[in-house]
C-alpha cells in the first residue's frame, strides 16, 4: 500500500475508536499542540505495549524487522497505525446525509434488481413505490438501479413489474463505513463496531 493510501485509526482519550483518517492527516494531528504545548494527539505503539509517543519520541524509535517504514528527513520511520487524542474523550455522532452519494454507497453501486455492480454513470435512483403511486423520497423507498432495470420497471412497483429487490432498503446507522481497509493492529481497538467506523473524508 502506498503511503498516500495509508490509513490511521484515531482513538479518543478513553481508547475508543472514533475515526479513520489518512496518514497525512494523522501526522498533522500529532504535530498539533494546545496553547500550553501539549500535543493534541500521540502515536500509539501497537507492536509493543501500547505506549504513546509524541512525534519527537517516535522519530527516535528504531523500526522492528519486517515492519513497514517510511523515510523521514534523515532517518527511517515506523509508520503510525493508530493515534490517540490526548484530551478529546467524546465519540462524535456523525449524521449520514441523505444524498445520491450515500445511497450509492449504501447499495454498494449495485443495481438492487439485477444485482449487477456498475459505475455510477450507469446507475440511477429508483423509487421502489413510484412517485406517481404515492411513493416518498426516503431512505426506505429509494434504491440504486441500473438504467435498464429502471426503464423496465418504469412507473410500477417491483411486484407490478415482476421484479425482485435484492434487500429491503433501510436508513444506514448514524455512522457507517463500508470500505475494505483492514490493518491488523486496529483489531485490538475495534470490536463489532468495526463496520460502523466512519472513514473520514480527507477534505474535512
Ligand atoms: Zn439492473
Amino acid at each position: 500500500m502506498s503511503l498516500a493510501n495509508r490509513k490511521v485509526l484515531v482513538l479518543n482519550k478513553s481508547w475508543q475508536a472514533i475515526s479513520v483518517v489518512s496518514l497525512e492527516k494523522a501526522l498533522k494531528k500529532v504535530a498539533g499542540t494546545y496553547s500550553d504545548g501539549t500535543p493534541k494527539a500521540k502515536i500509539i505503539d501497537c507492536v509493543n505495549d501500547f505506549r504513546s509517543f509524541t512525534w519527537q519520541d517516535w522519530t527516535e524509535l528504531k523500526p522492528e524487522i519486517n515492519e513497514s517504514c517510511m523515510k523521514g528527513v534523515s532517518c527511517i520511520l515506523r509508520i503510525p497505525e493508530v493515534i490517540q487524542y490526548t484530551r478529546y474523550d467524546k465519540v462524535p455522532k456523525k449524521k449520514v446525509h441523505y444524498n445520491r452519494r450515500t445511497i450509492y454507497k449504501r447499495d454498494n453501486n449495485t443495481c438492487q434488481y439485477c444485482q449487477k455492480m456498475k459505475n455510477s454513470e450507469e446507475l440511477s435512483l429508483d423509487h421502489v413505490v413510484p412517485k406517481c403511486q404515492g411513493g416518498l423520497t426516503t431512505w426506505e423507498n429509494i434504491v440504486v438501479a441500473c438504467t435498464d432495470c429502471n426503464s423496465k420497471k418504469a412507473g410500477r412497483t417491483p411486484k407490478q413489474a415482476g421484479m425482485k429487490l435484492l434487500r429491503k432498503p433501510m436508513k444506514p446507522k448514524s455512522n457507517f463505513f463500508t470500505g475494505d481497509i483492514r490493518i491488523e493492529s486496529w483489531s485490538q481497538f475495534l470490536g463489532e463496531n468495526y463496520w460502523s467506523i466512519e472513514l473520514e473524508n480527507d477534505n474535512s
